[in-house]
């Protein structure tokens, strides 16, 4: 295994919170230790980089090393953020989030960081406002949509964490055009289509593409996404050469369209089947359906597929309930609210999306409704449906179960 790292196997995912000081540090973010990996015989070649495929030949070529060829080849070479195609791109005090090494160091910096500008309020964004924020440090979100992560959540499902993001006390400049990073040397400010921000680092959090660099040179199939085409066993459109995780494009359950820039347990799975198949084994991997959650500000946000706004925009025609619901007995203490919206196919009834912010029992539904939309379940089941109630962890009424049968009523009235 090749990798441009100097680790392998960590998890990315804890960083926003190691820097936000919910985690304490750095180390519990690793899986196993390099000698771990060594003793299961896995050949891991750190900090080396693969610069070409040959696909042909059967080879990849290693800088530095010459070409090792290969029986079967897995190509899984992540993700880059989109160039935020200002000037300025080469300051210092830009920080892209991704490499654990670097993100300890960076760590460092932000102990001297007053004034932070997150770039973008895409997933990652809202992460790091919130840890900005956690950390007490002023910290600004820029983005030229029109509200935070707007490619993926309702306003209504945004709203809430915006509220708490002013709470904080972060600054939000939505439908603000980011036009430079400005400074000498080292960026001091960036220039927006509202005005100039001053500020000592910018996170710059732009949408995920897939790393496809090698993939496209080696002449692999490339979807409209520009991820790596891969067929049910993550194979590639080269003969003995798999691909997974955030470089490839997999099909949306609900559309069948393609699909980029998924998360982690897209990416884990993924690879499992990947290997299994390069070893001579048989797995199969199916449509997504994306159940997606998180916390940003004191929120939790999630939901599966896509929203109204998305449907919308892709031209999908649907019927919709909404519930104001709670997570547990009203009674109970630390019980919080939970809004959920569903989207269903008019003439069958069939769920093809949802949305939610409430204060907990996000992911759980989220993935609860990934599977219901998976599996063809409607309104009416989900009106119907039984659900636990115990005082600590759940209500009387399911919020689920409410916003189904509110779409009910709207279509029976
Ligand atoms: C800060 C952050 C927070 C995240 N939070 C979440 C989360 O909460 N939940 C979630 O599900 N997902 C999250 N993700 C996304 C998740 O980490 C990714 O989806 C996942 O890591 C993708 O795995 P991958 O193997 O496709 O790519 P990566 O993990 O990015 O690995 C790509 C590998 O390819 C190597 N590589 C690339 N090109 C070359 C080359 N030419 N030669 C040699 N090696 C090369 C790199 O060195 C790297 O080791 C987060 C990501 C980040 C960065």
């Amino acid at each position: 295994m090749f990798t441009e790292f100097e680790d392998a196997a960590y998890s990315p995912c804890g960083i926003p919170y190691v820097h936000g000081k919910e985690i304490p540090n750095f180390e519990s973010l690793f899986l196993a230790t390099k000698e771990q990996y060594a003793k299961q015989g896995i050949d891991i070649r750190y900090e080396t980089r693969v610069d070409g495929i040959d696909l042909k030949a059967g080879k990849v070529h290693v800088d530095g090393q010459g070409d090792v060829s290969y029986d079967r080849l897995i190509v899984a070479t992540g993700f880059n953020y989109a160039d935020p195609g200002v000037p300025g791109a080469d300051l210092q005090g830009l920080y892209y989030v991704k490499n654990i090494r670097q993100a300890m160091e960076w760590d460092k910096v932000l102990d001297t960081v007053k004034v932070a500008v997150v770039a973008e309020a895409t997933p990652l964004g809202l992460e790091m406002v919130t840890a900005m924020a956690h950390r007490g440090i002023e910290t600004h979100v820029v983005d030229h949509r029109p509200w935070a992560l707007s490619d993926l959540a309702d306003p209504d499902i945004a709203q809430p964490v915006q509220d708490s993001w002013a709470e904080m006390g972060v600054k939000m400049h939505f439908g603000t055009t980011l036009q430079a990073f400005v400074g000498e040397g080292h960026v001091r400010a960036v220039q927006t289509s509202e005005g100039e921000l001053p500020c000592d680092l910018v996170v710059v959090c732009t949408k995920k593409e897939p790393n496809n660099a090698l993939a496209r040179a080696a002449g692999l199939k490339l979807g409209g996404t520009g991820g790596v085409i891969v067929d049910n066993r993550m194979a590639t459109s080269a003969a003995g050469v798999y691909a997974a995780g955030d470089c490839c494009e997999i099909p949306l359950g609900v559309t069948n369209v393609g699909v980029q820039g998924l998360t982690g347990s897209h990416a884990y799975s993924q690879g499992k089947v990947a290997g299994i198949n390069a070893g001579g084994g048989h797995r199969e991997y199916q449509p997504v359906y994306v159940p997606w959650g998180m916390v940003a500000g004191t929120w939790m946000i999630g939901g599966v597929s896509f929203g109204e706004t998305a449907a919308k925009a892709l031209g999908i025609p649907y019927v919709m309930g909404t519930a104001q619901g709670i997570s547990r007995a009203r009674y109970f203490p630390g019980v919080t609210k939970i809004f959920v919206k569903l989207l269903a196919e008019p003439k069958t009834l069939r769920l093809i999306g949802a949305q939610m912010v409430g204060g907990e029992g996000i992911k759980e539904r989220a993935d609860f409704l990934a599977m219901a939309v998976k599996t063809g379940i409607t309104l009416t089941d989900l009106a119907f449906m039984e659900n636990v109630y115990s005082p600590p962890i759940g209500a009387l009424n399911e919020p689920i179960a409410v916003a189904a049968q509110n779409a009910l009523n709207k279509l029976n009235a």
